[in-house]
């Protein structure tokens, strides 16, 4: 249920509407707007008696949610929510994309700044790289772990790069949640409920990764999850799921941007590199998904991908990196969004990485 507040209702007004809600034994989500704000309530196994909250002063209606998502839907917030972050103009669903770019993994400080270095020239705002990797075999490189997020939070020092990265766990949550700026959950966990849990009860941005075989449903569900323990700031990434085809790693399902942004407020970025698994796709999907509307690209760049420790033969060079950087300006410049320019980095005063 939803109890939209009028326009000019107080603070106190739905401070009551609030406590009267948790006073049954719900949770009430105040989601203020740019016209009114609503209350999501959430907790209930049925409708609840909406008698007693319509009666309260400054509320202008009680809806039922049909939907089984109820936070994540626009019929709580209409307008796009809009992830920022303290102290960089880099951003999520507002007219700027949100552009994220770096290697799959990292594999060592030298090969993190050299590449944070290119993507940050390039104006990418956020630097993606994998200390926790969820990987096929055993036996594949499993990241560096605490060291390599130690690396990324020098790359936000030096470069201003804000950081995302994969949390593949509850124990690897906490450090991640730590050190990043953006604590990714990645597609193999799109429905690990325990961790979605324990995401939304961080004040840290998520970045939740399509499941492979998830339906539009099922991605807004799980989203869900993480609002409804109380953290709103959700990025949605669209990065491929399994089809019959064979010509890909992944098939990029694009229409997914459209039909999200319908449904709901949060902000959605496509990830063309898993999406497609092959180097020279990205570039053209990429500018696809600028088309079709989204709200940034994740995009995974390395300086020697044939030497990469994971995903090589997705991962494009720097200078690709430009190139995709200069061409989706153009694209996003028709549909009145923006790519912001690069910003003025110092050179090092000391050798690379310090
Ligand atoms: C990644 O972004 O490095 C990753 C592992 O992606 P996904 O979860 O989409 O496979
Ligand atoms: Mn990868």
């Amino acid at each position: 249920m939803l109890v939209v507040m009028k326009a000019h209702a107080t603070e106190e007004q739905v401070r009551a509407v609030c406590e009267r809600i948790e006073s049954f034994g719900y949770r009430a989500h105040p989601i203020p707007g740019a016209q009114r704000t609503a209350i999501g309530i959430t907790g209930n196994k049925g409708p609840m008696e909406p008698g007693s909250l319509e009666e309260m002063t400054g509320v202008q209606d009680v809806i039922y949610v049909t939907k089984p998502y109820k936070l994540v839907s626009r019929d709580v917030k209409e307008e796009d929510t809009v992830v920022s972050f303290p102290g960089s103009d880099g951003s999520f669903g507002s007219r700027d994309l949100g552009i994220v770019a770096g290697p799959c993994s990292i594999e060592s400080r030298e090969q993190a700044f050299i590449v944070a270095e290119r993507v940050a020239r390039a104006g990418a705002r956020f630097f993606r790289g994998g200390a926790y990797k969820p990987r096929t075999s055993p036996y594949a490189f499993q990241g560096l772990g605490e060291e390599g997020l130690k690396i990324m939070a020098d790359i936000r020092d030096r470069f201003g790069l804000r950081i995302i990265t994969e949390a593949i766990d509850n124990e690897s949550l906490d450090l991640v949640a730590e050190y990043a700026d953006v604590i990714q959950i990645g597609a193999r966990n799109m429905q690990n409920f325990s961790l979605l849990k324990k995401a939304g009860r961080m004040r840290k941005p998520v970045m939740l990764k399509r499941g492979m075989s998830a339906t539009l449903e099922e991605f807004l569900m799980a989203a869900e999850y993480i609002l409804s323990e109380g953290n709103y700031q959700v990025i949605l990434c669209e990065r491929g799921v399994r089809t019959f085809a064979d010509h890909t790693r992944n098939t990029l399902d694009l229409s997914i941007v459209p039909a999200v942004q319908r449904l709901s407020h949060l902000p959605i970025v496509v990830d063309p590199s898993h999406g497609t698994g092959k180097r020279n796709k990205v570039l053209p999907l990429s500018l696809a998904a600028v088309a079709v509307g989204a709200d940034g690209l994740m995009v995974e760049v390395h300086h020697d991908p044939d030497h990469a420790l994971s995903d090589g033969a997705q991962s494009i060079f720097p200078d690709q990196f430009d190139e995709l950087m200069a061409e989706i300006r153009q694209i996003a410049a028709i549909l009145h969004r923006n790519v912001q320019e690069p910003p003025r980095i110092e050179p090092a005063a000391a050798k690379a990485g310090g």
